[in-house]
């Protein structure tokens, strides 16, 4: 039987050089993060940067994070501060991308920040992006592994699936977190752009000021064109107290039975599991076939707020 996932690598020495080659020549790959899987490209190469804008369908206004190894190698491109660096020494790296000024003489392409001033950076931790990382001597521009708008990745499967084979992809396993990571805004006012692991409190135990979540509205100028995000692609109607039983229901505690229909982001109410499994929960009632999805109330906190962010943006139509 012919091998659906021939494009899913193992990682070991001999890949690591194939990787490192694609990626040196402007080739494209997923890769595995702590928040989702990745679709990498040079940072530093305008063709690398355009094929992952045309794979995804990506519009050109929405800027790609660019993922470093360590802050030596960022400071070359970016200005960074005080408040940056308290925030670098306790969350990185880790699951939050800074959205910081763009040195005059940066060497990222303008494209990949959507030819805006500023940068949006983040030092992940997984372990295999990090060995990669250390090898290349260019930063990664990398948004999630899959086609815009619809569901991030959070396995190697998942990345075959949104590319249909044609993108390789290194597996690492489940994606330890599961959504994306926290988007800090430190231009201007100091705001969180799109909630994340990292919360408002986390920011402001460190910064000792207080920190909203502002939509990031002023990148996308267009409102709306963005509105429809981490969408399955069937209806999805949220906080909700049962459902039929043709319809799937996401459901979050003990207290809910199981059945056919039923899939519980985390039996013991365990936010940081639900998140893990927000994703891999809406693909597999996906394949399964449901045709709609309703879901109950999720609490709206902690990692919880991004979850339900991520929940809202899946139920616009
Ligand atoms: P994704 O690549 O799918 O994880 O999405 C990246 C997110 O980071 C999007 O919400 C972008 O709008 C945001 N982002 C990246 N760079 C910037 C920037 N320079 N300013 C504001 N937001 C940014
Ligand atoms: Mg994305």
């Amino acid at each position: 039987m012919p091998n659906i996932y021939s494009n899913i690598i193992n990682f070991n020495s001999n890949s690591t050089k194939k990787i490192i080659k694609i990626l040196s020549k402007n080739g494209i790959i997923g890769l595995p993060t702590e928040t989702v899987y990745g679709l990498a490209a040079n940072a530093y190469s305008e063709t690398a940067i355009k094929k992952v804008y045309s794979a995804k369908k990506r519009i050109k206004r929405n800027p790609l994070i660019i993922h470093y190894y360590d802050l030596n190698r960022a400071k070359k491109d970016v200005i960074l501060d005080n408040k940056f660096y308290k925030l670098y020494k306790k969350f990185s790296p880790g699951p939050i991308t800074y959205i910081v000024k763009k040195k005059k003489n940066s060497k990222i392409k303008s494209i990949a920040s959507a030819n805006l001033k500023t940068v949006g950076i983040r030092f992940p931790k997984n372990k295999i992006i990090r060995k990669i990382l250390k090898k290349i001597r260019f930063p990664l521009a990398m948004p999630s592994a899959n086609k815009s708008s619809s569901i991030s990745p959070v396995s190697a499967e998942d990345v075959s699936d949104e590319f249909k084979n044609r993108i390789k992809v290194v597996d690492g396993g489940y994606s330890k977190i599961g959504i994306e990571s926290t988007v800090l805004n430190l231009v201007g006012s100091t705001c969180i752009l799109r909630p994340g692991k990292i919360t408002t409190d986390d920011v402001e135990s460190v910064l000792g000021q207080k920190i909203k979540i502002s939509y990031n509205k002023k990148i996308i100028k267009s409102p709306g064109m963005l509105k429809k995000h981490y969408s399955p692609g069937i209806p999805v109607k949220l906080n909700c107290k049962n459902a039929s039983n043709k319809d799937a229901f996401i459901v979050f505690g003990k207290k809910y039975k199981k059945g056919k229909n039923i899939f519980n982001l985390s039996h013991k109410g365990d936010l940081k599991q639900a998140a893990k499994n927000l994703y891999k929960t809406m693909r597999k009632i996906k394949k399964l076939n449901f045709k709609k999805i309703r879901v109950v109330k999720i609490p709206n906190q902690n990692i919880g707020i991004a979850i339900n962010d991520r929940l809202t943006k899946a139920s616009n139509k």
